[in-house]
């Protein structure tokens, strides 16, 4: 948990946000500037900031994030979409609390 973090508050329940899916390790919610109809982010509930600080100790909590993208994409009913992450500034990252974004359905409305 990260005071400054965005996501750490949607986690902490202080910042509202569309709750797709949650656990123990991982929480799924829609995004609120969506690139297309569908656009969610799968973020873990352990304040990491990119993949760049992950190790083999991440390796399955990474490997779930994956899986769980198709499984809530499928949900939502894309066939075809985007599994992203942002990495490092230079890399587009804007939250620096690791998250896979899911996108597709064609242009936002
Ligand atoms: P990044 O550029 O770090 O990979 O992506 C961060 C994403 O988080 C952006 O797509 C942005 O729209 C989304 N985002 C930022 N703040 C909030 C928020 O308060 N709520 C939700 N649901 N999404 C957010
Ligand atoms: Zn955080």
């Amino acid at each position: 948990m990260s005071a400054d973090c965005i996501f750490c508050k949607i986690l902490a329940g202080s910042i509202p946000a569309k709750t797709l899916y949650e656990d123990d390790e991982v929480i799924a919610f829609h995004d609120i500037r969506p690139l297309a109809k569908v656009h969610f982010l799968i973020v873990p509930k352990a304040h990491i900031e990119t993949l760049k600080d992950c190790t083999t100790a991440h390796q399955a909590l990474l490997g779930k994030m994956m899986l769980l993208a198709a499984k809530l994409a499928a949900e939502q009913g894309l066939v075809g979409y985007k599994a992203v992450m942002n990495i490092g500034r230079e890399g587009g990252q804007e939250v620096f609390h690791i998250h896979l974004h899911v996108y597709g359905g064609g242009p936002a409305a």
